[in-house]
């Protein structure tokens, strides 16, 4: 069996330099031994990811970071005890450590303690942190189950944790803490307002703006896309061009009058915006392999999850 919950098998594989499929409360990761420079080159190769784009390590302890000489500023701690293990990840200073490969030459590196209870059985068994981007083909959208990972990457995996669907369902937020003002790099799964108010000040958000920020290697305008066209917007704008049966629609939390029912994909009826953001990436995915031509979706909310989604969509929408 390629999927499964045996801890011990994805342990002694990770040991021999072997990638294995992990479930966190994000989305699924492509991991490696982030001290073994071979096996992160596999992870660039299986995903087709561009070298520049450096990967997050992941592990479950800040003391474990520590003894790697990875070392997190006061104001990182702080947010650590709030948000870690959780959807935040940390750019600090990179140790002698971490091979070059990790941070795509960068001298800062990125951290994160997931929060899933099978991967953080793993994480506590390794005396080596995971690299672990997302686990699909470079581009594409983010996987949130096992099953996921498995259509796409299946064949050149030797074994991939089966942690159920992700809680989440959005990458992790971003943060640089290389300067003096905490910077946002990503947004995701952590909304920024928690971030904020637990700093009790504002964090710099000018990276977001500018996609081909160096300090945001990967940050790319094109991302998380599906083969199909999408637009964000309303379905009655395309019907002069579409035939409605050519149409898929990503719904916030209300069908619309126009399409067939089956093309429709409501994210969450009671408006909740976490639980459209645990729904997004699979209804993407089973919208593409619809027979429509063009996706619609809505335009969420610009508060809590819904920054984050309306940035996967915006990117996802770019051609
Ligand atoms: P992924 O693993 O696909 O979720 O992407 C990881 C992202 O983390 C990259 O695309 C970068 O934007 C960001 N990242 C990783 N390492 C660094 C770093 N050292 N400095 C800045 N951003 C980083
Ligand atoms: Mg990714």
């Amino acid at each position: 069996m390629q999927l499964g919950t045996d801890i011990q098998r994805a342990k002694s594989l990770l040991q021999r330099g072997e990638l294995v499929g992990i479930p966190t409360e994000t989305v699924y990761g492509l991991a490696a031994n982030a001290f073994d420079g071979n096996a992160v080159a596999k992870i660039y190769e299986i995903k087709n990811r561009p070298q520049f784009n450096p990967l997050i390590i992941h592990t479950n302890s800040i003391q474990k970071l520590a003894g790697w000489g990875i070392h997190l500023p006061a104001q990182a701690l702080l947010l650590a005890k709030h948000f870690s293990p959780g959807p935040l990840t940390y750019v600090v200073e990179k140790s002698a450590l971490i091979p070059d490969i990790v941070t795509a030459g960068h001298d800062s590196v990125a951290v994160r303690i997931p929060n899933h209870s099978l991967t953080l059985e793993l994480l506590a068994l390794l005396d080596f942190p995971l690299a672990a981007p997302s686990a699909n083909p470079s581009g594409y959208i983010s996987p949130t189950t096992a099953q996921h990972v498995f259509e796409q990457l299946g064949s050149k995996l030797p074994y991939i944790l089966d942690g159920g669907a992700c809680n989440i369902g959005l990458e992790s937020t971003i943060i640089s803490f290389i300067s003096d003002m905490p910077k946002l790099l990503r947004a995701g799964g952590l909304p920024v307002e928690d971030i904020e108010q637990v700093l009790g000040s504002a964090i710099d958000k000018t990276s977001l703006i500018n996609n081909e920020n160096p300090l945001s290697p990967g940050m790319t305008s094109k991302h998380y896309s599906p083969t199909k066209k999408l637009v964000i917007g309303l379905v009655q704008d395309y019907l002069d061009t579409y035939k409605p049966n050519e149409i898929a629609a990503i719904h916030y939390a209300e069908a619309d009058a126009y399409l067939p029912l089956q093309n429709q994909f409501i994210l969450s009826p009671e408006h909740n915006l976490n639980r459209a953001a645990q729904h997004l990436f699979a209804a993407m995915r089973v919208a593409d392999k619809l027979d429509v031509k063009l996706i619609v979706a809505d335009n969420f909310p610009q508060n809590g999850l819904g920054f984050a989604i309306n940035d996967r969509l915006k990117r996802a929408a770019t051609t």
